[in-house]
C-alpha cells in the first residue's frame, strides 16, 4: 500500500506525493491531503485480472479518470469498452461504473470527482498571465 507524504505547504500552495506511479499500490485520496476544495482526486491501481469490488454512481458529481498505465475494460451502466495508458473517460451523474486491468501489468489510475456543470471559466477565460521574477 502507498502512502502520500506531504512535502510541503503554504498558505497558497500544498504539495503531496504518492511516490513513483510505476510502485504505486492501492487507493490514495488527496482532498484532505493537499486542502482541495473545488474537486477530490484519488490515485488508484488494480492488479491483473481485478476490477473495482463494486460498482458505483455519484448523485451529484462527474468522475474523470485518468490511466496512467496499464490495460484494461470500463463499464458504464451496460457499456462496456477499452482503455489504455493515456485514456481519460467521463462519466456523469445517476450512472453506474467500473473499471478492470486485463494488462500483466497493473493499471494505475487518477479519478477526479467533481461537481456536475459547475465549471464555468477555465484556462484562459479564468486565468490572467502576471509578471514575476522567475526563480526557477
Ligand atoms: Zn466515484
Amino acid at each position: 500500500m502507498s502512502e502520500t507524504k506531504i512535502m510541503e505547504h503554504g498558505c497558497k500552495y500544498a504539495h503531496a506525493s504518492v511516490g513513483k506511479i510505476a510502485s504505486f499500490e492501492g487507493k490514495q485520496f488527496m482532498k484532505d491531503a493537499v486542502g482541495l476544495t473545488s474537486c477530490e482526486m484519488s490515485f488508484g491501481t488494480l492488479p491483473t485480472g481485478a476490477a473495482v469490488p463494486f460498482f458505483h454512481s455519484h448523485m451529484a458529481d462527474e468522475e474523470v479518470y485518468v490511466i496512467l498505465s496499464g490495460e484494461g475494460r470500463f463499464q458504464v451502466d451496460d457499456e462496456v469498452f477499452a482503455i489504455a495508458e493515456g485514456s481519460v473517460v467521463r462519466v456523469s451523474t445517476g450512472c453506474d461504473r467500473n473499471l478492470k486491468c486485463t494488462s500483466a501489468a497493473p493499471m494505475v489510475y487518477i479519478c477526479i470527482q467533481a461537481k456536475e456543470n459547475s465549471l464555468e471559466n477555465c484556462t484562459m477565460t479564468d486565468a490572467v498571465v502576471t509578471e514575476r521574477e522567475n526563480r526557477l
